[in-house]
């Protein structure tokens, strides 16, 4: 269905399917299926040499995971998506994706530990040097660009500092310098479109909002199609040199009919292909569901959040409360700058000298928040990031990241707000 002048509500619920033509099913199937039938020996060929698009092998493309894909990238208003198996699949490949062995790219410091460890060593290892720049200072990105140089990367509300991200400055010193940005709007999605503010490239760990119930991984890879790969030849030979991978093609012009989607084409039909990081149908599906209320339900995420960041700011025994709804100044407007209709679910607070003890005193007194490693479930979580997501982190490193001894990180959820405050309040007195 054609929806890409709808609204968010209407996208989420129609983009990408109608019905299902031989059964007329109206919700999308799961096609659990590993393959797909050629028509003739000329038809498989085609599909293989690109001639023409179509199923394959589900390890590069299926029907269900096509629709979630279509839904997304009509959401953020890219030209296409990617889904695979997690967003940690889907922050790799969409570095991968045009960096080799001997290039760098810049990334902002306020990242997901998961990321921050991927890019800091699992990269490295791989010949691959991310250099980390604080955010505070755009200008940052561009002095730590050089000739291979392949992308900037960076979350546009990061925990566990919930400082957004300044998009449009970063990406504009990209768009000078031919290199794209690429953003994770995973706690962000409906209320930040990156592409509206200058990125190049979205992805999303639809672990969290988008599936929103708690029950599959997944990731997802969106292209702007806003990006010129071309004008920057010696930026990214790999988009625009022969591809040995692929009997030579030039992704840049192998795929030009279909439009500026050498990006996210090269992607599927080479990274996925022999990484085989696939997204399950049965995933697809549950995101599928997920995303009809996402809208819905990320106004609730916002709207109780608020209410919380508001009653803790008020609380004796908290030091420091971190949403972008207390926030004043230059953080206030960078938030107020590229979101939308709420400042997100994450609401971090500190106990400041109570520290970890207080923290871990807290986290256990709770009883309707889940203390669980997740974040954008229906249900509220909490979690103590020193001891367990960011454990892994040296002592500095936590710091740089934002995580101190006595943090505390809530992903606010949808109950009533009056039942979230009343545990909330009961577990503050338990400290
Ligand atoms: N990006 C962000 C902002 C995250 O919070 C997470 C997971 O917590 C990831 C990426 C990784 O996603 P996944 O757990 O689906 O691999």
């Amino acid at each position: 269905m054609g929806t890409d002048s709808k609204n968010p509500e209407t996208i989420a619920l129609h983009a990408g399917w109608r019905s299902d033509e031989s059964t007329t099913a109206v919700a999308v199937p799961i096609y659990q299926t590993t393959s797909y039938q050629f028509d003739s020996t000329e038809h498989a060929a085609n599909l293989f040499g690109l001639a023409e698009m179509g199923n394959i092998y589900t390890r590069i493309m299926n029907p269900t995971n096509d629709v979630l894909e279509q839904r997304i990238a009509a959401l953020e208003g890219g030209v296409a998506a990617l889904s695979v198996a997690s967003g940690q699949s889907a922050s790799a490949m969409a570095v991968q994706n045009i960096t080799r062995a001997g290039d760098n790219f810049v990334a902002s410091t306020d990242l997901y530990g998961g990321t921050w460890n991927l890019f800091a060593n699992t990269m490295k290892d791989m010949g691959i040097e991310c250099r980390f720049v604080d955010p505070a200072d755009p200008q940052a990105f561009a002095n730590a660009t050089d000739d291979r140089t392949r992308c900037y990367y960076a979350e546009t509300l990061p925990n566990p500092k919930l400082k957004v991200f300044p998009i449009k400055e970063v990406a504009e010193i990209g768009r000078k310098l031919g290199v794209p940005l690429i953003m994770d709007n995973t706690a962000a999605p409906i209320l930040c479109r990156p592409f509206d503010h200058g990125a190049a490239i979205v992805m999303y760990s639809t672990t969290k909002y988008i599936g929103g119930h708690g029950t599959s991984i997944g990731g997802m890879i969106v292209d702007g199609g806003n990006f010129d790969w071309e004008a920057h030849k010696e930026r990214f030979p790999m988009l625009n040199e022969p591809d040995p991978s692929y009997h030579g093609a030039v992704w840049t012009e192998a795929v030009k009919p279909m439009g500026p989607v050498a990006y996210i084409i090269k992607a599927r039909v080479t990274l996925l292909r022999d990484m085989g990081a696939a997204m399950s149908p049965f995933n697809a599906f549950q995101f599928i569901q997920g995303m009809e209320t996402l809208p819905l339900r990320i106004r609730a995420h916002c709207e109780n959040a608020t209410a919380v960041a508001a009653y803790l700011s008020k609380h004796d025994k908290v030091a420091h409360v971190i949403h972008p709804s207390v926030m004043e100044g230059e953080d206030r407007r960078r938030a107020d700058a590229v979101m939308s209709g709420g400042y997100g679910g994450l609401v971090g607070f500190d106990f400041g000298d109570g520290g970890k003890a207080a923290g871990q005193k807290f986290i256990d007194s709770l009883k309707l928040f889940y203390h669980v490693a997740n974040i954008g479930d229906a249900r509220s979580l909490a979690i103590h990031p020193a001891t367990t997501t960011h454990s892994q982190l040296s002592a500095e490193e936590q710091l740089q990241t934002g995580v101190t001894d006595g943090y505390v990180r809530l992903s606010v959820g949808i109950e009533h707000i009056d039942d979230i405050i009343a545990d909330l309040d009961q577990a503050l007195a338990a400290v």
